[in-house]
């Protein structure tokens, strides 16, 4: 690697996985038990694959066809790809077609169209039900009190595995602030959980929170910048 552009890359995920390392101990969680998804949306095929090279497994994409050209350019490399953006009622099949997981799913329509629409020989699709853990701050997501409500329809449709519970909390000043809202999804997964399903799954914390994130519970951090550095929209 002596681009110096991919050895940028490379330095920026070391230190990623540096933190994360270091926020497991600060906590006592063994080490191991968070799952990175480096969210590689704007970012290109180049870096996904030189990232792929340094054995990240598991990619975010938010916008449909940015994600679905990458994810078949890229298909010999066995990667996982995670769906993280706003899902739209007709656009569902591609990505029940094409992705391992999606974690911004905050509709039963959209879930049972999914379900429907996975196709026969793949194992079911990975889902996280989005939380608004920030109430006004953030439209979107369950709010907790509906997602009570609705919460077993989603484990009765057949090709949906329900891993857990996923939120983007509204940017907060300092550690402490930081916290509440990973809390509040720990302890919504905890009651969810007792009911029936296990829940083995908390989608949170990104570059800027990872750390109290992990100290919440977090098994799957969503890191977007602080792999890739700043993205740039105006392609
Ligand atoms: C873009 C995005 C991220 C990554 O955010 P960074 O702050 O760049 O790490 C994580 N989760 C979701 C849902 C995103 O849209």
């Amino acid at each position: 690697m002596t681009d110096p552009n991919l050895t940028r890359l490379q330095q920026r995920y070391q230190r990623v996985l540096n933190r994360i390392r270091q926020a497991e101990a600060a906590c006592n969680r063994p080490p191991g038990g968070v799952r990175l998804l480096a969210v590689s949306k704007t970012k290109s095929m180049e870096e996904i694959a030189a990232l792929a090279d340094l054995g990240q497994g598991d990619f975010g994409e938010n916008y449909l066809q940015e994600a679905l050209q990458k994810i078949d350019r890229l298909r010999d490399r066995g990667l996982e790809w995670h769906f993280i953006g706003r899902i739209q009622s007709n656009k569902t099949r591609p990505i029940a077609e094409n992705f391992h997981w999606v974690h911004s799913l905050a509709s039963l329509k959209h879930a049972a169209r999914l379900s429907d629409q996975r196709p026969p020989g793949l194992p079911p699709l990975n889902v996280c039900l989005q939380v608004n853990t920030s109430g006004e701050a953030s439209k979107d997501g369950y709010r907790e009190e509906a997602l009570r409500e609705e919460f077993e329809a989603y484990t009765r449709l057949p090709n949906l595995r329900i891993r857990g519970l996923m939120t983007i909390p509204a940017p907060a000043a300092g550690e402490t602030a930081q916290h509440r809202p990973f809390e509040r999804l720990r302890l919504l997964r905890d009651e969810l959980m007792r009911a029936e399903t296990p829940l083995d799954t908390l989608s949170m914390g990104m570059s800027e929170d990872l750390e109290a994130a992990i100290a919440e519970g977090a098994t799957i951090i969503r890191i977007g910048t602080a792999i890739f550095g700043p993205r740039q929209y105006n392609q």
